[in-house]
């Protein structure tokens, strides 16, 4: 049976749904990551984005599709895929785990590495 997952906006305004199992899961300690989330990394899934659907306005800057009502960063898409913020999903615990992650050289101190992800000190090469 294929897997569906949804997501939402804080607010309920902006949903997303997603078909079949990602190609990838990660995690990202980013500058970018860090400002856009107001956290310490984001976690996010890409599909392709033929597995993908969104419905509800959203605003868009440097790539990523925020409600404008909330304010929650929600995702960003090409013609090839989507990247899913998976704080968002609707079912949590999500049963994805990352196996990879980026800019760890940013990682705060206490957080540990993910068992079994590869770090990358940067982007992926
Ligand atoms: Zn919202
Ligand atoms: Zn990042």
């Amino acid at each position: 049976m294929t897997q569906h997952r949804s997501a939402t906006c804080l607010c309920g305004q902006v949903r997303v749904a997603v078909r079949g199992e990602p190609l990838r899961v990660g995690i990202c300690h980013c500058a970018n990551c860090h400002k856009e989330s107001g956290s310490a990394f984001t976690f996010y899934a890409v599909w392709p984005v033929a597995q993908f659907e969104h419905s509800g306005q959203t605003t868009e800057s440097r790539g990523q599709h925020f409600c404008p009502r909330c304010g929650s960063p929600m995702f960003s898409v090409d013609e090839h895929e989507a990247e899913i913020k998976l704080g968002s999903l609707s079912d949590v615990p999500s049963g994805l785990k990352p196996s990879y992650e980026l800019w760890v050289k940013r990682r705060e101190p206490w957080l540990q590495p993910i068992d079994g992800a590869v770090q990358y000190e940067e982007d992926r090469p």
